[in-house]
């Protein structure tokens, strides 16, 4: 068993999806991947939050396990975010308002016991932190990221350093095609693996995923069917958090086959996200639940 860190958002969000909306509900990438990854494996927190941030949220996670001692809580709001979606694309957030407030002065410490954790996840935060984080590591086995669209607009050249030192990078189809000028995941998957990465993790929405190494080429599966999506916000981090929860709990340097089981996991946890606003079902979620929702799965791939 390794301990994985993540650094990432740790938000409040106001999201708008054809079946409700809810206001300044808890979000961000590190909340949702620490939720789907503590149940697997040890998990610390990397990332700050502002004043409003309410102690019940800070609660769920120690719940969990999960070490808050690199969150830290400062003047000022807590990032917040704010999106829709539209009936028919439930794949594609549409961005309202992106508020930095904490984190745009942020400057991540690693306390001195997460230094030695062997695994790394960059979620969803501004590159130059991903990069921050990175270099107070000292030798991780295996470091992911994820990115978005914002990032890639603004940020792009720290972003291509990030790309530089991972192992995998997990990131949205359209955000794929952005980086990279491809017109399609199958064509993106090899030119984002030219950028740095070994591996890389496209994730479809309702259409699954496609994984792509450099070794092993592609494979590529469904997600699991959900009949009706309530609000698909952090299917992406949950997915993240289960793939590097499950690589976490073999203790070893993942290799491909690692890497396909990984993903099977990542998409069982990430169907759960989607069943409800913000992180409600996710948060109920055990592993015999994730389990019996795999031998489902199973009947519907075979
Ligand atoms: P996803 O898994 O891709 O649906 O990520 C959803 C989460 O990303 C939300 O809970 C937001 O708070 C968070 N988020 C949205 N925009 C950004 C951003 N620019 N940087 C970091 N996190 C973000």
């Amino acid at each position: 068993m390794s301990e994985i860190l993540v650094v990432g958002s740790l938000a409040y969000d106001s999201i708008q999806t054809p079946s409700g909306k809810v206001d300044r509900a808890l979000g961000g990438s590190a909340n949702y991947f620490s939720l789907a990854a503590s149940l697997f494996a040890p998990v610390r927190v990397v990332g700050v939050v502002g004043e409003d941030y309410e102690s019940q949220h800070v609660d769920l996670l120690q719940k969990r396990k999960v070490d808050l001692s690199g969150m830290t809580k400062v003047p000022g709001k807590t990032f917040h975010w704010s999106g829709f979606y539209e009936a028919g694309n439930m794949n594609e957030a549409k961005t309202l308002a992106t508020e930095l407030n904490v984190f745009e002065k942020f400057d991540p410490r690693l306390p001195q016991h997460y230094q030695d954790s062997k695994l790394v996840f960059l979620a969803n935060i501004s590159p130059d932190l991903q990069l921050k984080v990175l270099e107070q590591v000292q030798k991780p086995l295996f470091v992911g990221m994820d990115t978005m669209n914002f990032w890639i607009s603004s940020k792009l050249d720290d972003l291509k350093k990030v790309l530089s030192k991972v192992d995998v990078v997990l990131i949205n189809e359209g955000e794929a095609m952005m980086l990279t000028g491809a017109k399609n995941a199958i064509s993106a998957a090899p030119k984002l693996c030219e950028m740095g990465p070994q591996a890389l993790v496209i994730k479809r929405g309702e259409y699954g995923f496609v994984l792509y190494s450099r070794q092993g080429g592609y494979f590529i599966l469904p997600a699991f069917p959900i009949s009706e999506v309530i609000d698909p916000t952090g299917a992406g981090d949950t997915f993240a958090g289960g793939f590097f929860g499950y690589l976490a709990s073999l203790g070893r340097k993942p290799e491909i086959n690692d890497l396909k089981a990984a993903c099977v996991q990542g998409s069982m946890l990430a169907s759960f996200t989607i069943q409800d606003f913000s992180v409600n079902a996710l948060s109920k979620v055990t592993l015999t639940m994730v389990e019996e929702r795999l031998s489902q799965y199973k009947k519907v791939i075979s």
